[in-house]
């Protein structure tokens, strides 16, 4: 492959862009394409800036994809961040408003270096040794990269690539920026869309035994891995799935790839993800409410607790009854200045209770996710 390097930047060139798992940078070539190697007369400025002292007392680079932050330890390469960059540009570069909605919610991509776990990541430090419901550890199980809220982490390990890692080839930095796209940049009603989307991919016999048929989120991701990736052969020689790309999946799953196409290439709207703050209703209207049935769109509810003791939040099912499936113990709880999250769907409806089952409030999921705060028994 080739390499330019433009004002100092390095750059992917040509279609070593595409090979496999991304930009493989190397030192190899020095000649911006195109240009004569003497217009490159002083020794570059690198955009990565050092940060001291490093922030959180970890991070220690950090180099800019417009308002989208790529940070890493002082021990992470620049290679490594300007690879990280160039997944992100491939991902953002004809869909402006999703750069945009993931530049307002803050996104942030770190790097976890060579020598780290995830886990040495100051937001993922509580996981360190911890298993998930699988049983699995989650320094395995997210060797590729994780997310947690606005904050997206890829390793170097994986975007130079270094022969040998477990995912050698397989481009996990691009289904972990599939997850920030679908979790932060997309309105409620756009996931829905992807929701029963997946539903319909499950249904016509798509992704057996694969990791996109776990749910929804895997889906998505996994649909931007191979939609950004070219249909080469390049690795194929060490793992024949490695030539599986974009046109492989245009055949695999064509609803699928027609959905990740119109939303990459800009021709889907991605909406604006908001939260709003929901209006609560007196307990004696628990009577007359009803779930909705059918809803499609997501909603995450968030219910913080003002008041001195407990709360509980109850649904109310398609018939009015409280939820029948599990005991009233087993309803999600909140002590005093505590937040209840509930993720549901809009149009369904919930009573708030005291510890004893008393109905304090009501409240209605709506289109975008919703925060209300409870003071007492609401009038
Ligand atoms: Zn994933």
């Amino acid at each position: 492959m080739r390499l330019s390097r433009k004002t100092g930047v390095w750059v992917c060139a040509g279609a070593a862009v595409w090979v496999a798992s991304g930009c493989v940078a190397s030192r190899g070539g020095t000649a911006a394409v195109g240009a004569p190697a003497a217009s490159v007369s002083t020794a570059p400025v690198s955009e990565v800036e050092t940060l001291r002292p490093p922030l959180l007392g970890f991070y220690g680079k950090r180099l800019r994809e417009g308002g989208i932050p790529i940070l890493g330890h002082a021990s992470v390469s620049d290679e490594a961040l300007f690879a990280a960059r160039d997944r992100l540009r491939r991902i953002l570069e004809h869909a402006p408003k999703i750069r945009h909605n993931l530049e307002a919610r803050g996104h942030e991509l770190h790097i976890v270096g060579l020598r780290q776990f995830t886990s040495d990541l100051p937001e993922h430090r509580d996981q360190r040794g911890a298993r998930r419901d699988t049983g699995e550890l989650f320094d395995w199980h997210m060797i590729g990269g994780h997310i947690v809220g606005n904050l997206s982490s890829c390793t170097e390990a994986t975007l130079l690539p270094i022969v040998g890692h477990r995912l050698f080839g397989t481009g996990p930095c691009i289904h972990e920026l599939g997850h920030a796209v679908e979790l932060l940049a997309l309105s409620n009603v756009v996931r829905g869309r992807i929701i029963a989307a997946y539903r319909h991919s499950m249904e016509s016999g798509h992704w057996k035994n694969a990791h996109a048929a776990k749910n929804e989120h895997e889906w998505f991701a996994e649909l931007t891995r191979y939609y950004f990736r070219r249909d080469d052969d390049a690795l194929a020689f060490y793992d024949p799935s490695l030539s599986r790309g974009h046109e492989w999946l245009r055949q695999a799953d064509p609803e699928g790839f027609s959905l990740v196409d119109d939303l990459y290439m800009g021709l889907t709207d991605p909406g604006v993800p908001r939260t709003q703050a929901l209006h609560l209703g007196p307990a004696s209207a628990e009577a007359s409410l009803r779930s909705r049935k059918g809803s499609e769109i997501p909603s995450e509810l968030r219910v913080r607790n003002v008041t001195t003791a407990e709360i509980r939040l109850v649904w109310v099912d398609y018939e009015g009854r409280r939820d029948p499936r599990l005991p009233f113990e087993r309803m999600p709880a909140a002590a005093p200045g505590g937040t209840i999250v509930e993720s549901s769907w809009a149009g369904h409806t919930f009573v708030i209770t005291d510890a004893s089952g008393r109905g304090l409030c009501t409240v209605t999921a709506a289109e975008d996710d919703g925060v209300a705060e409870v003071t007492g028994a609401c009038p």
